[in-house]
């Protein structure tokens, strides 16, 4: 007899961001296989991946060259360890990252998850200014509303307090500015300055935040700022990296070049945990020293640097290049906002924030009791479309591989969801001020 998974799930399974006791209530939509932009269930049912699997799918699921990519790898070895010894697919990564990224990042430290990635990037800006001497620097700033991931150190530079507030105790202390606003990004370095190890933010759109797009020119200020205040500068994209907002960086659209990158999510085309953080050679050599000095940078994951996900993120650069990603993606950002502009036409909608393949569609303040959103995201199942809300912010985020069509189909499917969605709610419920967001 098959296994019975929805019963399997409920009995068993514990979901991450999710309140189990509404979870349980419902049946479990169970994804068994997936195929260019579409994951289909375990009835055959087939949902467009309107959220890229979380923002992290690139090129479609079961891609030719990613699966295959893969499965060579397989045949030659799944992990051995990246303490002590290297293998080819880390360092040609490596090689390949350093290529693309902004200018100056010139060495790539491996870990498996954003968070790591963004914990990394922390700790090396700490040690480097204590190794240089300047052990004041011991403090960082980050964004109202920004997200780096989930373990103690990342929520300690995190900005939503529905996700984050519960834990203040157990955080180190930080300065938290305003997104947007380099004026008010000026007056905590002009006051803090020398107490400041670095400054952590996600270019140009907060994602976890609601899609918050931050106005041109905010990036680059924030870049000069902290040259004067001799700052470091942690960006992590490792939501907008690779092509989510046009560019296959972030940084490139202001012509930026951090001292930190963080990468994950879209790093293996969305197949394999892996991440990296980039940094400088200014960084690195100040960590350099004979082993008694102390210098080294003791971190490390058991799977850091997996090669089968080295082996699928060189897929993925591949890829990239053979079907020239960016290039096609622009037609189709153009065809995003099309449609998005008339979706922001509808009554049900109060806000849409845009940029590449990344929207929030805001829904107004709801009661969090009437979960908005995820009416949303139930109307779009039975209409064939993964998405997930953040709060009463509708998010699509759709794979660079889409086709005109499937986005077509895919905007189709919210619109006509979110209309499903309001209906479903009294009117009357549409409560006064600002809701807090619910995940
Ligand atoms: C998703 C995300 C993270 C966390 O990545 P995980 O792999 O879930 O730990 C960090 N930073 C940003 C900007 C993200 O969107």
């Amino acid at each position: 007899m098959a296994p019975d998974i929805p019963r399997l799930d409920h009995d068993h399974l514990w979901h991450p961001f999710t309140q189990q006791q509404g979870w349980i209530e419902e049946e479990p939509l169970v994804i068994e296989r997936g195929e260019g932009c579409y994951l289909i269930d375990v009835d055959g049912n087939r949902y467009l991946d309107g959220h890229s699997s979380l923002w992290c799918n690139v090129h479609g699921h079961r891609h030719p060259t990613l699966d295959a990519a893969i499965r060579e790898q397989v045949d030659r070895v799944s992990h051995s360890t990246m303490l002590g010894l290297s293998h080819p697919g880390a360092a040609e990564l490596a090689a390949r990252l350093v290529a693309i990224a902004p200018p100056g990042l010139t060495r790539v430290f491996y870990s498996d998850s954003g968070a790591t990635a963004a914990e990394i990037a922390l700790k090396m800006a700490f040690q480097y200014h204590q190794q240089r001497g300047d052990d004041g620097r011991t403090s960082f700033v980050h964004l109202r509303e920004g997200y780096h991931g989930d373990t103690i150190g990342s929520v300690s530079v995190g900005g939503i307090d529905l996700f984050h507030a519960t834990y203040r105790p157990l955080l180190f202390d930080t300065h938290m500015v305003e997104p947007g606003d380099a004026a008010a990004m000026e007056r905590v370095l002009a006051e803090h300055g020398e107490e400041l190890a670095a400054v952590i933010l996600e270019p140009l759109v907060q994602g976890a935040g609601g899609m918050l797009v931050h106005p041109p020119g905010y990036l680059r200020a924030v870049r000069e700022l902290c040259d004067r205040y001799g700052v470091l500068l942690i960006a992590d994209e490792v939501a907008v990296g690779f092509g989510r907002t046009g560019t296959m960086f972030a940084c490139e659209q202001e012509d930026v070049a951090p001292d930190f990158l963080c990468l994950a999510k879209g790093i293996t085309g969305g197949y394999l945990p892996l991440a990296a953080t980039l940094t400088t050679e200014a960084i690195y050599d100040g960590f350099l020293g004979a082993a008694e000095e102390l210098r080294t940078f003791f971190h490390g994951h058991t799977y850091t640097g997996n090669p089968l996900a080295c082996a699928a993120a060189l897929a993925n650069l591949d890829v990239f290049e053979s079907e020239r990603t960016l290039e096609r993606l622009q037609p189709k950002i153009a065809l995003f906002e099309a449609l998005l502009a008339r979706v922001g036409e509808m009554d049900e909608v109060t806000e849409i924030r845009q940029l590449g393949f990344m929207a929030g569609i805001d829904l107004g303040d709801w009661d969090p009791a009437l979960r908005m959103g995820h009416r949303v995201t139930n109307e779009a199942r039975r209409r064939g479309a993964i998405v997930r809300p953040l709060g009463n912010t509708v998010v699509l985020v759709p794979p660079l591989a889409i086709s005109e069509d499937e986005l077509r189909s895919l905007l189709t499917i919210t619109t006509d969801s979110i209309v499903a969605a309001v209906a479903s709610a009294p009117a009357a419920e549409r409560s006064a001020g600002t809701a807090p967001p619910v995940a």
